[in-house]
């Protein structure tokens, strides 16, 4: 029975699903306005390996993830650029979806964007402005933290010396600033990008939009909600004083909290600029796999202290399984089985299962299957091994990167943004008469299953 740590009441808690065998969970998404870095993406890791074990236990999953297109950072970021905003967050918004098929992330069942729903924010508005828990003041509406005496039961937060009707403006803000929030802001500036309302011009509060989308698709309570552990206070505070003040219901039952992603002892975010893409170390040369392994490797409610040393080991231990795995495939052994292994394969199942069910304790899981693999290579070594272990080998293997899908991804495939680079660079070396390089690019593209065609119209390219 899978376990998990309950941010709302700080316990270790089954798992039990409102609705038969069906989990309804939400999990924050990007604010696309650039390329995610690495810290967000342990979240999105530790969300899509909650996702995946979900299923392996035979659930049902309605997993909704959004994109904030809409908020402080993507305004300003679209203004600095000058485009416009929808222009700059399907950019990002694109360059995401690659990143997570770079990682083999699953795709959650609905990507909503929070710019497609103004008219749930605006219910959800006239809700809370109705039963008394909203007000609008100069253009903007706000919400009455006073009104709501449940306000701090997921952060714990205390709201002694707070100053009632002090407001605060700011998406993001921390607990000194614990006031009322904004959930529908005037515009600041000129050509902000608005929309019109019985209050007047304006845009979404960030947490209004979270709230609003995940009630449209899972309704008024729903099972989990997901995201970094920096969004607890205020975002997700914020999220169940707004949803259960408007619906008088229950928001979520379970809060799952992803821990940071650390550089030197510090939070890799992008106001601090210590962040690292995902882009930036595929290109120094790390592969995805041995990135998404390193990020499994932590179970997701301690910190990860990032180093390329760690990195460079995950890569190696990867490596490793992924060699023993092909080793076994190649291996011609004699028919049977041998007792010993059989009981191996079942003890690291077990414990597999357990690791995963306490907390999702994949330092737990990976341990099983390493000293599994460590038994085996004995076999291996003594001539013991059978036919009938190296099918069991290899299907526990299959079974267990269900969940972690760091085995099965195929390490070569290129993204085809990649290939157009590659493309543009060979054209730019035969345009520079550089056919040493061309012919190299030609040939490693040929290797990975990309064969190319030089039309009239320029070059084109299909996956064998
Ligand atoms: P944002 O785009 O800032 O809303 O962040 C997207 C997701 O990444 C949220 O769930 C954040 O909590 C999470 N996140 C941001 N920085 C980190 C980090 N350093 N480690 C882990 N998760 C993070
Ligand atoms: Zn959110």
């Amino acid at each position: 029975m899978l376990k998990l740590r309950n941010t709302l009441s700080g316990l270790v808690e089954e798992l039990q699903p409102l609705e038969g065998r069906r989990v309804r969970m939400y999990a924050c998404g990007l604010t696309v306005y650039d390329y995610g870095h690495i810290g967000n993406f342990r979240t999105f890791v530790s969300v899509d390996l909650l996702r995946r074990y979900l299923k392996f236990q035979g659930f049902e999953i309605t997993h909704v993830m959004n994109f904030t297109d809409v908020d402080d950072n993507t305004i300003d970021r679209a203004a600095r650029e000058r485009v416009s905003l929808r222009e700059l967050t399907d950019r990002y918004i694109d360059v995401f979806l690659e990143d997570m098929r770079t990682l083999n992330l699953e795709t959650p069942e609905l990507m909503p964007r929070a710019t497609d729903h103004i008219p749930e924010m605006l219910s959800l508005i006239e809700r809370l402005l109705k039963r008394g828990y909203a007000y609008v003041s100069e253009g903007s509406v706000y919400f009455r933290v006073g009104a709501f005496p449940g306000y701090g039961k997921l952060s714990k937060i205390n709201l002694e010396g707070n100053i009632a009707g002090a407001r605060v403006d700011a998406d993001k803000y921390d607990k000194d600033n614990a006031r009322d929030f904004v959930l529908w802001k005037a515009p600041k500036r000129e050509g902000e990008p608005g929309w019109e309302t019985p209050w007047g011009r304006g845009r979404p509060g960030w947490h209004l939009e979270c709230s609003a989308m995940s009630m449209r698709y899972l309704g008024e309570t729903f099972d989990i909600h997901c995201g970094g552990v920096d969004l607890i206070f205020p975002h997700h505070e914020n999220e169940i004083a707004q949803s259960e003040c408007a619906t008088g219901k229950p928001f979520v039952r379970f809060w799952y909290h992803t821990e940071f992603l650390q550089v030197e002892g510090e939070k890799m975010s992008k106001s601090l600029g210590n962040y690292l893409t995902l882009r930036d170390l595929v290109a120094k040369g790390f592969k995805p796999m041995a990135i998404r392994y390193a990020l499994i490797s932590v179970p997701y409610r301690r910190q990860l202290n990032f180093t390329f040393d760690g990195l460079r080991a995950a890569g190696k231990t990867l490596e490793g399984l992924l060699d023993f795995r092909r080793r076994l495939q190649e291996a011609t052994c004699e028919s049977g089985a041998s007792p010993a292994l059989t009981e191996a394969v079942a003890r690291a199942r077990a414990e597999f299962i357990e690791g995963m069910d306490d907390d999702l304790n994949t330092a737990r899981a990976l341990g099983a299957i390493h000293s599994l693999v460590r038994d085996a290579n004995i076999a291996v070594a003594e001539g013991s091994l059978r036919a009938g272990d190296r099918e069991a080998l290899l299907e526990f293997l299959a079974e267990a990167d269900q969940v972690l899908g760091v085995l099965g991804h195929e390490e070569g495939e290129l993204l085809d943004s990649e290939i157009q680079d590659l493309i543009r660079e060979r054209n730019q070396a035969r345009g520079d008469r550089n056919f040493g390089r061309s012919d190299e690019i030609r040939i490693l593209l040929a290797e990975r299953g990309i064969l190319l065609e030089d039309t009239k119209a320029g070059t084109r390219w299909r996956r064998k």
